[in-house]
């Protein structure tokens, strides 16, 4: 699958494979690979990129046979909302509106799980910053709020949830919770023990490159960075204008928006894991809940942030409803164009983008998708907004990796700032590229962003 650019990472091969002691590796574009020719037997249906495997729908069919509502886009589902957590500081410690943890504590605190599987900051001196860990407390919990641009790997959790009876939630992007799934149907223990699973909606993954190169704009090397917050909280700010802040290891910080970086632009897909070109879940179809940003008027906004949140389980319905009653959680219930409609940028990106990606010719296996390849009918302008994102997520980890064995960050700065002008240029009509190709391809201005950061933009 890694040779064929279908490998997220995500560990559930080497959790079931003899190669769990090598463990997951980060190759040299900083991304996590299973350990090369170690596939454990009954890979084929377990990996979530393998065209073998069950796809979403069928996982979702099984899990959520009676579900209230059925929507091409976000799956099947009892209810949506939009809304925030009103108790306690979940809201600002969040990304969003603090569901994703205020949801784990409760399946803590009302003891239907006994650990959280979810992404914290490292705590001791490694190499990487982010990793997984099982926690047990609703202080640990808490501890790991807000959004992971950032690989990291599930094996290591597998294991523990495998060693350790009891019951778990997990907190994963979409193809993370499609391969806990499919590894579930393999392996009785798993299947027991993993009680809920949440689901955050997803965009694409990055590399660790991404944070060594805001690292290199803000001046510092990435040996410096101790934890990293991608998306400061700022209540004077719109939601959907990202700054990301830095804590170094002598106690400084240094902070950034998004749009001053080269290469914080969501949308172009920079360091974007090759995987996700062949994704066409935004919304964690197979999750027992699942969250994301309301980016649409009047909540892309409101700096404070707010969710959507899509429930498939009876159960954790019946759990946030008590809770909204309650006045602990300030939710409406949405329908699904609602929900869809947040994520207008990435379901194009997954949808109509996916059908042009896999009309073109590649070499590797074949991945099978819910959407069928086709290009006809979309403009050119279109098509080259999405050959564009192709080429930038692939050829940035090439051009960083020089950048770096050379020791001149220049290298990657100046072209991902080129490659960033041809982008913006092409898709919102910005600057002298943009008035270019407006006159050559009057068929689409795409002018102006109206989505976040979060979104892939377009
Ligand atoms: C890679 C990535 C891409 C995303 N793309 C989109 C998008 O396109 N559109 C959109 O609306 N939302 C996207 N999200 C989700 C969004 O950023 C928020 O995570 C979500 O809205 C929940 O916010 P919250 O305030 O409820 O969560 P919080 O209360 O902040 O809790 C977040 C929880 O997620 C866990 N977590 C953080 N990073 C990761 C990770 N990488 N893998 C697994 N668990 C993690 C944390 O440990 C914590 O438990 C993305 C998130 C990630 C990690
Ligand atoms: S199961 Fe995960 S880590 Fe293993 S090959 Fe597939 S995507 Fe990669």
């Amino acid at each position: 699958m890694d040779r064929s650019g279908l490998c997220i990472g995500c560990g559930a091969c080497t959790a079931r494979s003899d190669a769990r002691a090598t463990g997951m590796r980060l190759d040299h574009y900083g991304q996590f690979k299973p350990p090369a020719s170690h596939h454990p037997r009954g890979f084929a249906q377990l990996c979530p990129f393998s065209p073998d495997a069950k796809n979403e729908d069928d996982i979702a069919r099984e899990r959520f046979a009676s579900a209230k509502h059925c929507d091409p886009h976000i799956g099947r589902f009892e209810a949506a909302y939009v809304g925030y957590v009103r108790e306690n500081t979940f809201r600002t410690d969040g990304s969003s509106g603090g569901m994703a943890s205020w949801t784990a504590v409760e399946l803590l605190e009302t003891n239907l799980v006994d650990g959280v599987a979810h992404v914290v900051p490292r705590s001791e001196d490694s190499e990487l910053l982010f990793h997984y860990r099982l926690s047990r407390t609703a202080e640990d919990v808490r501890a790991g709020a807000k959004s992971r641009y950032y690989p990291v790997e599930l094996s290591g959790v597998i294991d523990e949830m495998s060693r350790c009876p009891g019951r778990y939630a997990v907190v994963g992007i979409p193809c993370f919770i499609k391969a806990l799934h499919l590894l579930c149907l393999q392996d009785p223990v798993l299947r027991e023990r993993v009680a809920f699973t949440l689901g955050l909606f997803c965009g694409h993954m990055k590399s660790t490159r991404f944070v060594e190169s805001i690292a290199w704009q803000l001046g510092e090397k990435v040996e410096a960075v101790a934890d990293v917050d991608f998306r400061v909280k700022d209540v004077t700010r719109p939601a959907n204008w990202y700054t990301a802040r830095l804590l170094l290891k002598d106690g400084s910080t240094r902070s950034k928006d998004w749009w001053h970086l080269a290469d914080g632009d969501w949308g172009a897909g920079f360091f974007q894991n090759s995987a996700c070109n062949f994704c066409d879940d935004v919304v964690a179809e197979t999750a027992d809940i699942s969250f994301g940003d309301a980016w649409a008027e009047p909540y892309a906004s409101d700096g404070r942030g707010t969710n959507v949140v899509v429930v498939r389980s009876p159960l954790l319905r019946r759990l946030v409803d008590h809770a909204r009653n309650e006045g602990r959680l300030e939710l409406q219930e949405v329908d699904s164009a609602f929900v869809v409609g947040t994520q207008a940028a990435g379901f194009r990106q997954r949808r109509e983008g996916l059908a042009f990606r896999l009309s073109r010719p590649r070499r590797g296996v074949t991945p099978k998708k819910r959407v069928a390849p086709q290009r006809a009918g979309l403009v050119p302008r279109r098509m080259t907004i999405y050959w564009l994102r192709s080429l930038v997520s692939a050829q940035s980890h090439r051009v960083f990796r020089l950048a770096r064995i050379l020791h001149w960050p220049a290298i990657y700065t100046r072209w991902a700032s080129t490659m960033l002008a041809f982008y913006q240029g092409v898709t919102y009509s910005r600057g002298w590229i943009g008035k270019l190709v407006s006159r050559i391809c009057p068929e689409m201005a795409d002018s102006g962003r109206t989505s976040s950061d979060d979104e892939p933009g377009a």
